[in-house]
């Protein structure tokens, strides 16, 4: 293990959780093990506190490359245009964005969700429409 394997866009990706997971795990158990490691981590922070942005810092910060939500809906819902598609796949599969990731599976989530009551509509509407508005009202 030498600390000279992480770059400092990795240590400032590792410091914003942004980096896959396998690699946070590995600058983690690289910071346990290397002293050098956390005077390097302190380093930057220390930098960073006092203004010094490098673009991609921004770009992650800024999640400029994350794809919007909406984008992430219609790509679970098949309607996203081929480009965007592949793009949302290189960058929560290939990338590993983590925000993105977590965000889409709060959208799968939502939508099993919807569809579980749209089913129970479908029942009390069908059986028992009295219970069914019983059911809106609370
Ligand atoms: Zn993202």
């Amino acid at each position: 293990m030498n600390e000279s394997e992480f770059t400092d866009a990795e240590l400032l990706a590792y410091l914003d959780e942004a980096l896959p997971v396998d690699r946070m795990t590995a600058v983690e158990s690289a910071v346990r093990a290397l002293i050098a490691l956390r005077t390097r981590l302190a380093n930057l922070l220390a930098r960073r506190d006092h203004g010094e942005h490098t673009l991609g810092e921004i770009w992650r910060r800024g999640r400029l490359s994350c794809p919007a939500r909406q984008q992430l809906a219609s790509y679970l819902a098949s309607t996203l245009d081929d480009f965007w598609a592949d793009y949302v796949e290189f960058h929560v599969f290939s990338v590993g964005c983590r925000l993105c990731a977590a965000n889409l599976e709060d959208l799968r989530q939502a939508k099993l969700a919807a569809r579980g009551e749209q089913r129970r509509r479908k029942f009390f509407d069908s059986s028992a429409g009295t219970l069914d508005n019983m059911s809106r009202e609370t």
